[in-house]
């Protein structure tokens, strides 16, 4: 009897980082707040499409899949409705925040049998400042105005995708509006990409059929696997510089304090350093001061 040949893509290992507002279905910030009336849909949405991508990593040889809840509180995706079989991290604070796990390694808890072969972002959005992307911002919507990377602006993708390329691991597929799949293959080049609705404003969309959006993103979520030369690993190098603009001048003189950060203007700052996990955890932390920053009243 012949032996089973498998592919050496049934071996794979694949990293999900599942976001909200890049979800078919959603165009108001209102419908990504747990508080607030048409979560509970959104998160119905969130599982379909994290699903599919899923049955469409499988169905190009995936083995083993994690999914990294990104969105608020990260607590949204219940790990007995995702697909049997997937492993998926849950909560906040962790350590990378959208990206936590994509080393192998939640805090000190492994997440996978070996390192990845690729990441995939769902329900991806565009970068802060972009007028036409669904719920345009950069993390922290309320604190950061800009983000830009080496002189380079970036968003969530480009600042997750350069983490995970420190650690070695290829962006193979992309969700969300058409903003954001434009800004993405800007930034890295061709990339597999599923446009599931089209931005008309920062809250406004038109959005696809849904079975459509589920059938697409399962053939593309497999075609990732097959075109390996599409993979693309964005590796920051060392030393990188982040440079932040915040809303409030006051957020700057917080992000100060911490050794490292220099002051470029009243609301900018920029921070540098040769391993880009420990920058990465610095823009967090300058997030997490400038949101204890903000004022309540003006
Ligand atoms: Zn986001």
């Amino acid at each position: 009897m012949a032996a089973l040949k498998l592919t050496e893509s049934y071996y794979m290992k694949i990293y999900i980082s599942a976001d909200l507002e890049g979800i078919n279905g959603i165009c108001h910030s209102s419908q990504t707040q747990p508080t607030e009336r048409g979560f509970e849909r959104a998160v119905a949405l969130l599982h379909q499409e994290v699903n599919a991508v899923i049955r469409g990593a499988r169905l190009g040889g995936a083995r083993e899949i994690v999914v990294n809840d990104a969105h608020w509180d990260m607590r949204n995706l219940e790990s007995e409705r995702l697909e049997p079989g997937t492993t998926l991290i849950s909560g906040w604070q962790k350590p990378f925040s959208m990206v936590s796990g994509c080393a192998g390694a939640a805090g000190l808890a492994s997440v996978a049998s070996g390192p990845f072969d690729a990441a995939y972002f769902v329900g991806y959005h565009a970068m802060s400042g972009t007028a036409r992307g669904v719920l345009s911002h950069t993390y922290r919507a309320k604190v950061f105005l800009d983000v830009s990377l080496n002189g380079q602006p970036v968003g969530e993708t480009g600042l997750n995708a350069a983490a995970c390329g420190w650690w070695g691991v290829p962006l193979a597929f992309l969700s969300g509006d058409d903003a954001v799949c434009e800004e993405a293959v800007d930034l890295l080049g061709p990339l597999e990409c599923v446009t599931v609705k089209k931005a008309v404003s920062r809250y406004s969309a038109v959005f696809a059929p849904q079975e459509d959006v589920i059938a697409q993103l399962e053939a593309g979520a497999a075609r990732a696997l097959e075109n390996k030369n599409r993979w693309r690993l964005f590796r920051p190098p060392s030393p990188s510089t982040l440079e932040l603009t915040m809303l409030d001048p006051a957020m700057a003189d917080g992000a100060e304090l911490l050794p490292g950060v220099r002051r470029l203007s009243d609301r900018q700052i920029a921070v540098s350093h040769n391993n880009f996990s420990v920058l990465f955890n610095l823009m967090l932390a300058i997030g997490a001061i400038g949101e204890g920053r903000r004022d309540r009243h003006f």
